[in-house]
């Protein structure tokens, strides 16, 4: 039961990735794209990694991120502590996290560590290209808040020096919300859905 339902996400979660794609495609870039819509060279499971800035409108954002995506990326909010989203995180195996506006890869498996924090953990960024840090004051403190470089997007913070026995002692506390699972397994399979049953 439980292996079915996971896949059964795995396979909404590609769905939705082809979906996102064609949707910033059109918007974003129109251009240089199949008739299908779909990115010509892409592995099932991996998605593109976009080659230049992502910007929308709000607009342009609602359509392709739920409400709750909305809010956290395009206005800095923060999911619930000890969510679902924090529970699936725990359980899911290697793996890439990728930015659900923008689909660049941000954290891998490799990175991650359970702070038992609420949210999820990672000690670093896998490309550090695809990551930016800004100083922010709110809410009265000096936090270092963590962007998507891509599309700008929140994601959530970084503490640093806080006693955890990683190779880094940082850590990048990542609304789940925002992050896109894929596991290693799908990337560069065929067709992920029939062969693993
Ligand atoms: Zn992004």
């Amino acid at each position: 039961m439980k292996r079915v339902s996971q896949i059964a996400l795995v396979s909404l979660a590609t769905g939705m990735a082809i979906l996102q794609l064609s949707c910033g495609d059109a918007t974003a870039d129109g251009k240089k794209q199949s008739a299908t819509g779909e990115p010509a060279s892409t592995e099932p499971g991996t998605p593109a990694q976009p080659s230049k800035p992502v910007i929308k409108t709000e607009e342009e954002w609602k359509k392709i991120l739920t409400p709750e995506q909305f809010e956290i990326l395009r206005k800095h909010g923060t999911e619930r502590a000890w969510g679902k989203v924090y529970a699936e995180w725990k359980k899911q195996g290697a793996g890439t996290y990728y930015c659900v506006g923008c689909n660049a890869e941000l954290f891998t498996s490799k990175e991650k560590f359970d702070a038992r924090c609420g949210w999820p953990a990672f000690f670093d960024a896998s490309k550090h290209e695809n990551i930016k840090t800004l100083t922010d004051t709110s809410f009265g403190t000096v936090r270092v808040e963590v962007r998507c470089n891509v599309c700008d997007g929140h994601l959530g913070h970084v503490f640093t020096g806080e006693g955890f026995d990683t190779p880094t002692d940082q850590r990048y506390c990542i609304n789940g919300k925002v992050l896109k699972f894929v596991p290693f397994a799908e990337a560069g399979k065929k067709d992920a859905k029939k062969e693993d049953k």
